[in-house]
């Protein structure tokens, strides 16, 4: 089997070439393919900043610095399998509720070629069509979820569709396995003390901010594993999660989050896990003057894509 491999930077300078995730090749469809880039250019979702329409245009021009090889897990995703970038889910741009639709469309054909989809947002909202095509497939999923933000409001501005709402509609349609998810960086100011409890009390696991400050997550991601244990799991990863001194180019930003290398101890300590899918959201450029965010972004992609059950890791 030839599998796809990124243009190398030896080959063709890291400023040329395609503007694809990782320069990977294109194609039209999941058709063939074990894993799959997507972008969602979607912002109408968003309930300050916008932007991040342009994020996976962003991610996939910092992703030309990545390398194949991972040289800290020994992890080798080109050498067992295919990926390629299948470009931007069409959304429409003028209506969120339409494009909902139109993201679940995408994401059902994408898994009936039993394509792992790795996303790159775009804002939250494209979470909760994503989840719905997966519940389709696999059945109610296990949930990493990386936030400053717990993303349960019922309503926003009388809205049940909106970046704050996605995990209170899954938890509505049954499409998490609530005893599996794990909202992790959750932090900032709220509008009532319990404004976690709602969380709690579907069975979620909150692992606050605070709770992270200072150590190497790595125990947490073992408790992660052995609580998830087989089961079906998505990484939905929201780049706010992390400190804003890191991730300045988000437009919801709360302070005191966590570090790139917690970030990646999250995504790494995923392998293992059934990972069906994943997204990174909310990059907004156009506050990300020196593209790091996008960058990072591009990086816990690749994490993500290393931590996939088929990938060669020593
Ligand atoms: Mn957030
Ligand atoms: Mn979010």
């Amino acid at each position: 089997m030839n599998y796809n491999q990124p243009l190398s930077g030896n080959d063709m300078g890291r400023f040329a070439g395609p503007s694809t995730m990782m320069r990977l090749p294109s194609q039209e469809t999941a058709e063939g393919l074990d894993v799959c880039f997507i972008g969602i250019p979607l912002d109408i979702g968003t309930s300050n900043r916008p932007g991040a329409r342009f994020g996976p245009r962003q991610i996939r021009a910092e992703s030309s610095m990545l390398r194949p090889y991972n040289m800290a897990t020994g992890a080798a995703p080109f050498d067992s399998c295919q990926v390629a970038d299948i470009g931007d889910v069409p959304i429409n741009t003028f209506d969120l509720k339409k494009s909902v639709g139109i993201i679940a469309d995408f994401y059902r054909d994408v898994l009936t070629h039993d394509c792992i989809p790795l996303t790159m947002g775009g804002d939250h909202t494209l979470v909760y069509p994503i989840l719905q095509a997966m519940k389709e497939k696999h059945g109610p999923v296990a949930l990493v979820h990386v936030d400053a933000h717990a993303d349960i409001n019922d309503e926003m501005f009388g809205e049940k569709i909106a970046h704050g709402t996605p995990f209170r509609r899954a938890v509505d349609d049954g499409l998490l396995d609530c005893n599996k998810v794990f909202q992790i960086g959750l932090r900032g100011t709220g509008y009532a003390p319990e404004d976690f409890d709602w969380s709690r009390g579907q069975g979620f696991t909150v692992v606050t901010a605070e709770e992270c400050w200072h150590k190497s997550l790595e125990p947490l991601m073992r408790e992660v594993r052995s609580k998830i244990g087989d089961a079906p799991t998505y990484i939905s990863f929201d780049i706010d999660g992390l400190d804003p001194a890191f991730a300045p180019g988000t437009g919801t930003v709360e302070v005191g989050g966590l570090s790139v290398w917690q970030g990646m101890e999250i995504v790494r300590g995923c392998a293992g896990l059934n990972i069906v899918g994943g997204d990174l959201v909310e990059i907004s450029p156009p506050y990300d003057p020196s593209g790091n965010t996008a960058l990072l972004g591009a990086n816990l992609l690749y994490e993500m894509l290393c931590a996939l059950p088929f990938v060669k890791r020593p």
